[in-house]
């Protein structure tokens, strides 16, 4: 496997998370000369969202995707419709950095409920509520399926099986309007997951993202990884989009309290720049 193109590099500012707000996470990738970058909206929304497009532009850089919205399963009424409305805030901020995807989190069970069906009905249903804004905006969501250990707290929608039956229900003419965000370290472990990459097709890939899988995991939530430190095959996961037309960016995205959120961001990129090139 040949190494991925360099300028193919993006980094999700999460990778960065304890040592830069929006514009210093900006300066850190010129210095690396690192072309594209993945906010979060508390980020972008610290600055403004019309002045970070400006930074954006200014500097040439690709936004491979606006991190996040959805969390759209509540116990009422009530609070499904605040996760819909704040979705679809997070379509025009999308739109407005010209962001190659909004990622979507499904979120998982409403408090004190067992009911997961139920749960993932209200996945399927806002998404139907939103799609309609994001397809006029040219923002399209990208539901990003999650490792099962996050299917109580965060997602419900947990193979990429699951998220292209959603996709397939929701659009059945494929516009484009929604795809899926592949995250290695939520699906590396799926015996499925080359046939459903297959199945997605290039115009369902809108993302795709990268760390590793550490063994052992100390943390499920912030101990994911460096690239080649862990378990997962990225070469072979790269070659299984590329061999289907993907040719979009790489994002790596760590979060990692005890080690690398405690390093400089230009030690951050420079060894995101190298495993890039060496184990990717
Ligand atoms: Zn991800």
């Amino acid at each position: 496997m040949t190494p991925p193109d360099p300028d193919l590099l993006s980094i999700n500012t999460a990778t960065l998370w304890e040592s830069c707000n929006f514009r210093q996470a900006v300066d850190a990738l010129r210095r690396q000369k690192i072309r594209g970058i993945a906010p979060w909206r508390d980020r972008v929304a610290a600055i403004g969202v019309k002045e970070a497009a400006r930074i954006v532009r200014d500097n040439g850089l690709v936004v491979t995707g606006l991190c996040r919205a959805g969390f759209f399963p509540a116990p009422d009424r009530k609070g499904r419709r605040a996760a819909i409305d704040e979705s679809l805030r997070a379509i025009d901020e999308a739109a407005t950095l010209e962001a190659k995807c909004l990622v979507i989190l499904a979120g998982g069970l409403p408090k004190e409920s067992r009911d997961l069906g139920g749960a993932r009905e209200m996945v399927r249903d806002g998404l139907g509520e939103i799609l309609v804004h994001a397809r006029s905006c040219g923002a399209p969501l990208a539901v990003e399926p999650l490792h099962p250990m996050y299917c109580a707290d965060r997602g419900c929608v947990n193979t990429l099986r699951q998220a292209l039956d959603l996709c397939d229900e929701l659009d059945t003419s494929r516009s484009g309007a929604i795809g899926v965000a592949i995250d290695v370290y939520h699906v590396w472990w799926d015996p499925e997951l080359k046939s459903q990459i297959e199945r997605a097709g290039e115009k369902r890939l809108l993302a795709f993202h990268l760390c590793d899988w550490l063994v052992p995991t100390t943390d499920l939530l912030y101990d994911r990884g460096m690239m080649g430190d862990g378990v997962i095959d990225i070469p072979l996961i790269r070659s299984w989009l590329e061999t289907v037309g993907y040719h979009g960016m790489q994002e790596v995205e760590i979060f990692s309290k005890n080690n690398w959120w405690k390093r400089a961001p230009d030690e951050v990129l420079g060894m995101c720049r190298v495993r890039h090139q060496t184990v990717c």
